[in-house]
């Protein structure tokens, strides 16, 4: 039912019957009308059939009161004499208008009266009674009501019968009848059907025409039932009368005027009858309005039918045709209404959808092809996976759907990281994040994700759908560019170039950090200042003319060995190269310089230059040959001069180039052998030039080793020491003679001291054996001469004895044997040994050695005593009478200890210096009767050299001489030599 209320006919018809309302209004408003035309109708009727009744009852009551006038004069009422009763009945048998006419007493009983009493009663509770007991002389008019004694619809009119005092004997009434108001005094004024009710003040049904006995006595609501409102302006109401019929009910007051109280009238018209004309025309209008309605729902029906509802539901065709994907679904609706409009907007909107799905549809091709896509339900249970999720998930459609994206978990990421995914989602707000997700077979992905939760239209959630894009190779490829980035940042901070980028103009626009390293500048220090502002001012023109301008011609350019000024303030010598580097439009943009810093190269090379020289300059020859083939590579001047070939033919000569010569071949080949196994070799060699000179030269070969230590050339060294060896050969020749007669000088002083002590000691035996001969005691003079042969005796012996050990150590059998001792001790005793004779010269001896005191030196204690007595001995002989001996010690820093004896005696002419400690050597004290025989000194140097020392003097000729030995503090002593 809702349906068919729903449904676009149904509405348009209720539009019409909508839209119809003010008709039937229009049609209820004349009906209204004519209805009330009826009820005016019979109002009027009632009305004027009322005011009919009210005059003929005034007349009635105007004949009544006559009456009782008339009756009130005649003398029998007035003495109510017994014949006055018949008066009555005949003035009743008069009027039939009238239902009773009679007298009463003062009590209001009935005296006597025309009509037949039918009921028991007294008026003197009746209005008319009680209004004339008040003292009305003239007549009264009670009120309508149904009679005491003769229960007839009555008003009573009354009159008192006065005395001659005028009080009140009794009293006259006439009861004016209303039942004589039946259907034939009404006459044919009512319609037929019609009822005419009359009922007093209390409601109370006094007449009514039909049916008066019926209904007399009853209450008027019982008569009329009514069924509806009673009409506001006339009263008239539609009730059901006595008969149930269905009557229009008029209601009007007697208009009597002379009636206490006046009876009502209500007149029923039968409402058929009343509303006849109504009906007609109600039922005539409203057939036409049924007419209209039906002809225009008809129309409405089949039109609605034609022209909207088949438009209409060809519209929803093509619409749930576009609506289920057909988009070239048409209504084909008729141009020229609206409905056409709505149709060609609905085909233009499937124009447009079509191509908005079309796009769509290439968007979504593209997108599935790209991204990999899935939908699950809010319990996270997958509905739908796209080509591309199984395609790398390796899971077939029917494996996923259903499942949770825990088939794809990898385990890497933690739960909290799933927590707060699902967090964010069931919030219904954007999830990104990167995923790494396992395939079916074990093996990884990573993925970028982007779930965005879906809710239904009561805004409850309903899907998630999950956009992933694979990123596995995107975030190797981002890692290893990362280690690129770190190793390029490393090679760009490291590197020995620095790179720099200059706008056209020369100005840095970018500098590698390498920078700071090589010119002391941070990047940041540089960046904007002209490119020039760091290159030597010489150097400037070579740079903008090398790499600068062919850089703005396009080409590349190279400029070698030009300083830069290091932040220090020093300069640096770089290598500079230069290439330009273009937009897209081909256009110069900048120039990319890249400079090496080759300081260290041009040092070397400096180096290098001058060795080259150096070595090109020396008086030696050098040649440089390769170790394999032993072809030279290099050979300098000198070498071209030993050889006596051209420099320039040398190179690419075999090693040495000199034929060797049979004397030396044994040489040459240990120099081969030497060059063979790797090692270093020294040998003298003897060769011939190429001009066949003999040529001797001293050769070194050591070996040049390659960075690997491997040997692949050997550098000669050759002197030309031809010279020396004929030299050399002389000398060996002098020294080798020499030797034999030093040799043969030794042998003949060892021999001869031999010889010269055996015959010395007899000497000296037999002088002491005379000098102590008990039995034959010297005199004085003998005494002397004994002293003097045995003085001589020793002296000669202490002679012999050096001589003896200048022949040991020639002959180098010398033994030492060294101890530790306190040197201060041994010049102690030697002094006192020196002492006799110093005294005899009158020489003061001065002992400065206590610095030693303490001073522990190994010595051989014999040998030591002999150097320090053979220098005191000499600084005694060759003193000046009165003059002074001092001996003085002490130790350097470097533990060396300087023991010295000076004199002041004749000195030591420079000249002669270079004879001191020389064998046999007096320096011209021979004549001066000073003994000696020139061998204390060289013994002296001979002794302090073996004991690891060394022998100095100093002397000023005519002042006095200085000799100073140094030992080591506590060294120790070769024990033989
Ligand atoms: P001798 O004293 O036996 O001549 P020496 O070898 O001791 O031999 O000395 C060599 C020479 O050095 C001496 O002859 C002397 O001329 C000179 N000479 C040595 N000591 C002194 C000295 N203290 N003052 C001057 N001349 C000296």
């Amino acid at each position: 039912m809702k349906r068919v209320f729903e449904s676009l006919r149904s509405r348009l018809i209720a539009l019409i019957l909508v839209a119809m309302l003010p008709m039937l209004t229009i049609a209820w408003f004349i009906g209204a009308q004519l209805y009330h035309h009826a009820v005016d109708d019979a109002y009027r009727e009632t009305k004027i059939l009322v005011q009919g009744i009210s005059l003929q009852q005034e007349e009635h009551i105007n004949t009544a009161r006559e009456l009782l006038f008339s009756l009130s004069a005649s003398p029998l009422i007035i003495e109510r004499r017994q014949e006055a009763c018949s008066v009555f009945k005949d003035a009743l048998a008069k009027h039939a208008i009238f239902a009773n006419v009679g007298m009463t007493d003062v009590e209001g009983n009935a005296i006597c009266m025309g009509a037949p009493k039918t009921h028991e009663g007294s008026f003197s509770d009746r209005l008319w009674f009680r209004q004339i007991r008040q003292g009305h002389d003239e007549i009264v008019v009670g009120d309508y009501h149904l009679g005491v004694l003769i229960k007839e619809p009555v008003v009573i009119v009354a009159k008192p019968v006065k005395g001659r005092h005028g009080e009140h004997l009794a009293y006259l009434f006439v009861s004016v009848d209303l039942s004589w108001f039946d259907r034939n005094n009404l006459g044919n004024k009512l319609p037929k059907g019609a009822e005419v009710i009359f009922y007093d003040h209390n409601g109370v049904i006094l007449h009514s025409e039909p049916e008066p006995e019926i209904w007399r006595g009853k209450p008027i609501g019982a008569a009329i039932r009514r069924i509806g409102a009673p009409d506001p302006a006339t009263g008239v109401t539609e009730a059901y009368a006595m008969d149930g019929i269905s009557r229009l009910f008029s209601f009007a007051k007697l208009e009597s005027s002379s009636a206490s109280e006046n009876a009502f009238v209500a007149v029923g018209i039968p409402t058929d009858t009343a509303l006849a004309q109504v009906r007609r025309t109600g039922g005539l209008a409203v057939l036409v309005v049924l007419g209209v309605f039906g002809g225009m729902l008809l129309f409405a029906w089949v039109g609605t039918g034609r022209l909207v509802i088949a438009p209409v539901r060809a519209l929803i065709y093509q619409a749930n045709a576009h609506a289920a994907g057909d988009l070239a679904q048409r209504s084909g609706v008729a141009d020229g209404t609206e409905l056409s409009e709505l149709a060609h907007a609905l085909d233009g909107m499937a124009v447009k959808l079509a191509a908005h799905e079309h796009e769509l549809r290439l968007h979504l091709h593209a997108f599935n092809a790209h991204a990999i896509v899935s939908a699950a339900d809010t319990a996270g249970n997958i509905v739908y996976a796209n080509d591309k999720f199984c395609e790398i998930s390796q899971y077939a459609r029917e494996e996923v759907i259903g499942k949770t994206h825990q088939l794809i978990n990898s385990g890497f990421h933690p739960p909290e990281f799933f927590s707060t995914l699902w967090g964010t989602i069931s919030q219904g707000e954007i999830w990104h994040g990167n995923i790494r997700n396992r395939r079916k077979d074990g093996s990884y992905y990573w993925v970028a994700s982007t779930i965005v939760p879906f809710v239904d239209d009561n805004g409850q959630l309903e899907r998630y759908f999950s956009i992933r894009t694979d990123i596995t190779r995107a975030l190797a490829i981002d890692e290893a560019l990362q280690k690129s980035e770190e190793r390029f940042r490393l090679l760009a901070k490291n590197a020995l170039d620095v790179i720099s980028l200059h706008d056209p103009d020369g100005r840095y626009s970018y500098v590698s950090p390498s920078c700071e390293r090589v010119l002391g500048y941070a990047p940041a220090d540089l960046t904007g200042h002209d490119g020039y502002e760091l290159v030597h001012p010489d150097d400037v023109e070579r740079v903008r003319g090398m790499l600068h301008q062919p850089a703005l011609l396009g080409e590349p350019g190279e400029c070698g060995y030009v300083r830069v000024r290091h932040r220090n303030g020093g300069y640096i010598w770089v290598d500079a190269t230069a290439a330009p580097t273009r937009d897209e439009a081909g256009n110069i943009v900048s120039i990319q310089v890249s400079v090496r810093d080759v300081t260290g190269r041009k040092a070397a090379e400096d180096t290098l230059r001058l060795h080259d020289r150096a070595i090109a300059a020396s008086g030696s020859g050098i040649v440089i040959f390769r170790r394999g083939d032993l072809g030279i590579e290099y050979a300098n001047a000198a070498y071209s001069d030993i050889v006596e070939l051209p420099e320039a033919d040398l190179p690419g000569q075999r090693w040495p180039a000199l034929a060797e010569a049979a004397g030396s071949l044994g040489a040459w080949q240990f120099l081969r052998d030497a060059v063979i196994s790797g090692e270093e070799m020294h040998a003298v060699v003897e060769g011939l030039s190429r001009h066949g000179r003999n040529v001797w030269c001293d050769v070194f070969v050591s070996p040049v080793r390659s960075e690997g230590r491997a040997i692949t050339h050997f550098v000669a060294a050759i002197s030309d020491v031809t010279d020396q060896v004929i030299m050399e050969a002389v000398l060996m020749r002098a020294k080798e003679a020499a030797e034999q007669a030093s040799q043969a000088k030794s042998k003949f002083l060892s021999h001869v001291g031999h010889e010269l002590r055996t015959p010395l000691n007899s000497i000296v035996g037999f002088a002491q054996l005379l000098e102590s001969d008990p039995y034959a005691p010297l005199n004085e003079e003998q005494h002397e001469r004994i002293e003097h042969i045995l003085r001589s005796g020793w002296e000669l012996r202490e002679l012999i004895d050096d001589v003896l050990d200048l022949s040991r150590i020639e002959a180098g059998r010398l033994e030492l044997k060294p101890e530790d001792v306190n040197v201060f001790d041994l010049v102690r005793e030697c002094l006192e040994m020196i002492a006799a004779q110093a005294t005899e010269k009158g020489l003061e001896v001065v002992n400065l050695s206590g610095e030693c005191a303490q001073q522990m030196a190994r010595v051989d204690v014999k040998r030591f005593k002999q150097v320090m007595l053979n220098l005191l001995s000499n600084a005694v002989k060759y003193n000046r009478e009165g003059g002074r001996v001092t001996v003085s010690c002490h130790v350097s820093d470097d533990g060396v200890m300087h023991m010295a004896v000076s004199d002041t005696g004749i000195g030591i002419p420079p000249e002669k210096r270079d004879e001191l400690f020389q064998y046999f050597s007096r320096l011209g004290a021979e004549n001066s009767g000073i003994p000696g025989i020139g061998v204390g000194l060289a013994l002296c140097r001979h002794l302090v050299d073996l004991m690891g020392g060394n022998i100095t003097v100093e002397s000023v000729p005519g002042q006095g001489s200085r000799f100073e030995i140094e030992l080591p503090g506590t060294c120790c002593v070769p024990e033989t030599v």
